[in-house]
C-alpha cells in the first residue's frame, strides 16, 4: 500500500522493493529478502541483496503493525521477495494462518514463485498452501525456448515450466505467468514466439502477462547490449514477435501487456478476443514510420531504473 509504506515505515517495517503491477493496491508482506537463484542475465532487480530468509518472529512483529492500521482495510496481500516457496511450508503455513486471523476481510494473497521451485516442491505441500490461503503465484517463464531458457540462466527448462505450471493448476492456485518479449533478439525472435506458444499452450495458465527486454545497468544482458553480444529487437521485430506469439495461442488466459516496458498495448481474453488483439497488432504494425510512434518508442528503450 503506498499509503502504508509512510504509516509502517515508523515501525521499521521491512518492504519488499517488489511487486507486480496487479499488487499495486496490496499490503506488501516481506518474508524472504532477495533471490536465492539471483543468476538471470535479463534481471538486475535483486544483485544488491545476499538471500536471507527473515527470522518468523520479524515477519509477526510486521503482521502486527500492519493490522494496527489496516485491520478492517486490507483485501489483498502480496508476499515477497522473489521467490517466497523456498521457506519452509510450515512456516509459509503458519505466516498464512496469521494473515487471515489478523485481517479478517483478505481476499487475495499472491507470492512470487520460481519455476524449479514449484517444479521440485511436491503437490501435498502446494495444495497445504493453498488450502492455507496462498491463492495466486506469479512466476516468470520469459521463454518457451530451450535455447532462449539457457541463455538467460533461468535455471529451468521447457518440461521443467510445464510440469510445474501444471501442478500449480492442480493444487488449485491461479497462474500468472510472465513473458519477456525481444528476449530473443534479432536472431531469435521466431523461435522465442513459435516456442513460447507452444509451452504456454500446454499450460493454458489463468494470466499471460508480458514485459519487454529493456535491459537494465547491473544485469549481464546489459554488458551483452553493450559489447554486440546481444541485439536488441526493433520495435517492429517485436512486434511481429507478439503478433505470431498471439496468432499461435491457444489457451483459455486473460493476456495482458501490464508494464512500462511494452512498446503497444495488447489485452484480452483468450480465444474470445484473439482477432481483436491481432488487430492491435496490425494497426501498430502499419503505422511504424508514424515519428510521434518511432519517439514513443525511442523513450521505452531509454527506460532505466524499472
Ligand atoms: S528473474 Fe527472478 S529468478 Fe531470475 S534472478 Fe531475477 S528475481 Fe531471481
Amino acid at each position: 500500500m503506498a499509503i502504508g509504506r509512510l504509516r509502517l515505515k515508523k515501525y521499521d517495517y521491512d518492504f519488499p522493493p517488489y511487486r507486480p503491477p496487479s499488487e499495486a493496491n496490496s499490503l506488501l508482506l516481506r518474508v524472504t529478502r532477495g533471490c536465492p537463484w539471483n543468476k538471470c542475465t535479463f534481471c538486475s532487480m535483486y544483485k544488491h541483496l545476499a538471500f536471507k530468509r527473515r527470522p518468523l518472529a520479524e515477519i509477526r512483529q510486521d503482521i502486527e503493525a500492519a493490522r494496527y492500521f489496516y485491520a478492517d482495510s486490507a483485501r489483498t496481500v502480496f508476499i515477497g521477495d522473489s521467490n517466497s516457496l523456498v521457506i519452509k511450508t510450515d512456516d509459509f503455513v503458519e505466516i498464512l494462518k496469521l494473515l487471515y486471523k489478523s485481517f479478517p476481510h483478505i481476499e487475495r494473497v499472491t507470492s512470487y514463485a520460481r519455476a524449479k521451485t514449484l517444479y521440485k516442491k511436491p503437490l501435498k505441500d502446494l495444495k497445504r498452501l493453498r488450502d492455507a490461503g496462498l491463492t495466486r503465484l506469479h512466476v516468470g517463464l520469459e521463454t518457451g525456448s530451450e535455447r532462449l531458457l539457457s541463455a538467460i540462466n533461468k535455471g529451468a527448462t521447457p518440461a521443467e515450466c510445464i510440469e510445474a505450471g501444471r501442478k500449480v493448476k492442480k493444487a488449485g492456485f491461479e497462474l500468472s505467468l510472465y513473458i519477456l518479449l525481444g528476449l530473443g533478439g534479432e536472431e531469435y525472435w521466431q523461435e522465442h514466439a513459435h516456442e513460447t506458444a507452444a509451452v504456454l499452450n500446454q499450460i493454458d495458465p489463468h494470466f499471460i502477462r508480458v514485459r519487454t527486454v529493456q535491459p537494465q545497468p547491473g544485469c549481464q544482458l546489459y554488458d551483452e547490449l553493450a559489447s554486440g553480444a546481444f541485439v536488441k529487437a526493433t520495435p517492429a521485430t517485436v512486434l511481429k514477435e507478439q503478433r505470431v506469439l498471439v496468432e499461435n495461442l491457444q489457451v483459455t488466459s486473460q493476456y495482458l501487456s501490464d508494464h512500462i516496458t511494452n512498446y503497444i498495448p495488447v489485452n484480452g481474453k483468450l480465444p474470445e478476443d484473439k482477432e481483436k488483439m491481432l488487430k492491435v497488432i496490425d494497426e501498430y504494425l502499419s503505422a511504424l514510420d508514424d515519428e510521434a510512434l518511432q519517439r514513443k518508442f525511442a523513450r521505452k528503450n531509454e527506460l532505466r531504473q524499472l
